[in-house]
């Protein structure tokens, strides 16, 4: 270290106290969630950029990269024959260079005669001129120095306060005191197998690499470490919920099996039957399950989870049902009611809505054991319900529903089994990441006699022949929703709203029909009511929010029209496309928009070639990208910093592997070695995963 009068600098020193930082500039840190000198190194650029000395033109070399700065003096855009390009002739004084940028009208208004840049890119020779391709370009002002030496710049996420060159310089400043106190996780060996290199360089690299090369050595290292980390993490609650913890033993043979299946209208499809079997092992083995079962819109998810709660409840243990939504456990309480009409199974609903008094009741109910099924909200596990004996909980829509409240949920009592649906399909990556605690069964198969729904991509000016349709199906005995991006117009932007579309349709393409409006800012009451409604036939069409996202099933609807599309992403329309088909009638999604991106457009496409969950969820990932995907913060798992795992797939499993053979060697982590490891892990997972218990 340097022999300055300073105290000694830890990774815990505050911004403020390191080179170059006032309080102002570390306020602007703090935005960025950068406090400790231990965030400002994992604070990582977001790409690089190669900057080349510049050379007068004169000396170029073709194929090589090279940056000159000069003055325009001619321009010109080109349609006509071939892409459309714009051209640009640099002169500085030595030589001409053409410079042209392909599909780039939006240069016309940016470049001009006269002005001063400085270009950066690959040189061809063309007719003897020399001549870039897309070249990156600045204006530079007469007294900006020259580039005099070749570098490779950080660039890093930059924020109105702080630029990307202001972030280099601070960290550039501390880099060297930064990286002093990183210790190395893992053994040399491994390194050496995984051909790794060390945290220290690794971070050094990442912020000061010479090249590319190093660049990609140090992002692989700390990938890793990301990936090797969640899955210490996951492998350690994982052992830890087997070794320690034990469920209630449910027992079943083929007349109890016989009986449950009895009170289904239907018979269990062969993927149906093949969960509830994996489930039911679970629940014999004396271990709690930790189950996610996983299916598309419509698959038939339900049934297989009452199948286990009746298990449950034959073996003398209360079974609950967990929904993200008041209307969607109103939804399954009807349905499950409607299986067990005659039965002696006893089945309450437990929401906001309940009234106080059938609340006190219900509760002393579930409390003395009389309550059999539990069905509810958020309410049901938050307020004081206390289960006499609580053998399984399902949880509708995991990714709704966040970890904490699971976790009050299992305090109560012993340890129930744990089974989650979820119509998300869960791309491998995700799976092998988020979910690796997680036993996973999958329903891969629609029950008999669905028709595919067909899906019709139209654009807004086309909404006219949409309504006809729409009418046409409602003439026909069907019903239909509308579903729309806002409740209300905010007047910002042209934007539809269900307010405004609600009674614009009512008076004009759709007068005459019965619709209602449903959306999140209307009373419980009226929720329920126009959902009954609804149910009933009273009304034609709901003009809707996203509420209607999950769990709605009314057979009779038929249309699914949804407005404004591509404000939606893409596994929103596959679940709200999932609302219609549910019956034997043959049902249409209808997706009316003009997207104005390219990703809005593929979504759209995405939706009217596939009706594959799978396909549509892999889609969406590689759309938009893995923490708003799954909304990873409402299960409690960090984003990562780095990795970006759809594309990480090969690192994933080798990390896998990695960590399970480390846990194997050191189940707890407690050798001398492996201290700072155990301390990354608590500090990053403890609460989470519960490691806490570890000691
Ligand atoms: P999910 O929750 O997976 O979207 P549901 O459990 O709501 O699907 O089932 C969708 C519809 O299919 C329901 O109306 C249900 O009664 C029906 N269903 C489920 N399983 C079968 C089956 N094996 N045969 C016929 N209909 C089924
Ligand atoms: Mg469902």
């Amino acid at each position: 270290m340097t022999t300055t009068a300073d105290a000694p600098r830890t990774i815990s020193t505050r911004l403020e106290h390191l080179e170059g930082i006032g309080p102002t500039r570390a306020k602007h840190f703090k935005h960025l969630a950068v406090e400790t000198l231990a965030d400002l190194v994992e604070y990582f650029p977001r790409t690089y950029q190669f900057e080349s000395s510049e050379q007068t033109i004169d000396t170029f070399v073709a194929d090589r990269i090279e940056t000159a700065r000069g003055t325009i003096c001619a321009v010109d855009y080109i349609t006509g024959r071939g892409r459309a390009r714009f051209e640009a002739t640099l002169d500085d004084g030595t030589a001409k260079l053409a410079l042209v940028w392909f599909n780039a009208q939006y240069l016309r208004s940016k470049i001009y005669p006269g002005m001063t840049i400085r270009v950066q890119g690959r040189v061809k020779m063309f007719r003897n001129m020399p001549q870039m391709a897309n070249p990156k370009w600045q204006v530079v002002a007469e007294d900006t120095p020259r580039v005099e030496e070749e570098k490779f710049r950080p660039i890093y996420p930059a924020s109105t306060s702080l630029s990307s060159d202001v972030i280099a310089r601070v960290v550039e400043a501390n880099l060297d005191a930064a990286l002093q106190p990183i210790d190395e996780w893992f053994a040399p060996e491994l390194l050496k197998k995984r051909h790794l290199i060390s945290r220290r360089d690794a971070y050094r690299w990442i912020h000061r690499p010479a090249n590319m090369n190093e660049a990609m050595r140090a992002r692989r290292r700390i990938v890793y470490d990301e990936l090797m980390l969640l899955q210490l993490g996951l492998g350690m609650s994982k052992r830890l919920r087997s070794g320690r913890l034990t469920a209630p033993v449910m027992r079943i043979d083929k007349t109890l099996d016989e009986r449950i299946r009895r009170r289904f209208p239907f018979e269990m499809t062969i993927a149906q039957q093949n969960a509830s079997y994996e489930i039911v092992r679970d629940l014999q083995s004396g271990q709690p399950m930790n189950r996610l079962l996983q299916g598309d819109v419509g698959s038939g998810k339900t049934v297989v989870a009452l199948y286990a709660m009746l298990l449950a409840v034959a073996n003398k243990m209360q079974a609950a049902i967990l929904a993200p939504t008041e209307v969607l456990a109103e939804q399954h309480y009807l349905t499950l009611s409607s299986f067990l009409k005659d039965s002696s199974v006893s089945i309450e609903l437990l929401t906001s809505r309940t009234k106080r008094e059938s609340r006190n009741s219900i509760q002393k109910h579930v409390a003395s054991g009389k309550v059999h099924l539990a069905v509810g909200t958020q309410a049901l596990i938050q307020e004081d319900v206390e289960f006499a004996n609580l053998g399984l909980v399902v949880a509708d829509e995991q990714h709704k529903l966040g970890v904490r409240q699971r976790e009050t949920l299992k305090g109560k009592g012993l340890m129930p089994h744990y089974l989650v649906m979820t119509a998300t399909p869960i791309p491998r990556t995700l799976a092998l990441s988020y979910f690796a605690d997680f036993d996973i069964s999958i329903i891969n198969e629609l029950p008999p006699g669905r028709q595919p729904i067909e899906t019709r991509w139209l654009h807004a000016d086309q909404s006219a022949k949409a309504y006809d349709f729409l009418r046409k199906q409602i003439a026909a005995g069907r019903q239909a929703y509308i579903v729309l991006p806002q409740i209300h117009d905010d007047g910002i932007d042209d934007v539809k709203s269900v307010t405004k579309e609600f009674e614009k349709l009512s008076k004009g393409p759709l007068n005459g029909l019965r619709l209602a409006p449903l959306h999140g800012q209307m009373t419980t009451d009226e929720k329920h009511e126009t959902m009954t409604n609804f149910r009933a036939g009273k009304i034609d069409v709901l003009v809707a929010t996203t509420v209607i996202e999950v769990g709605i099933d009314v057979a009779n609807a038929t249309v699914m029209l949804i407005d404004n599309a591509d404000r939606f992403g893409l596994s929103q329309l596959h679940q709200l496309r999932g609302r219609v088909g549910r019956g034997s009638e043959k049902s249409y999604c209808i997706l009316l928009g003009d997207p104005q991106t390219e990703t809005g457009e593929a979504r759209l496409k995405a939706m009217t070639h596939t009706s594959d969950g799978f396909e549509i969820a892999e889609m969406d990932l590689k759309l938009r990208g893995p923490g708003q995907f799954f909304g990873t913060r409402q299960h409690g798992l960090p984003e990562f910093k780095m990795a970006d795992i759809t594309s990480e797939l090969a690192l994933l499993q080798l990390a896998r592997e990695d960590a399970v053979e480390l846990l194997r060697d050191d189940a707890n982590l407690k050798s001398p070695e492996h201290r700072p490891l155990r301390a990354a892990l608590l500090k990053q997972f403890g609460d989470t995963l519960q490691l806490a218990q570890v000691g």
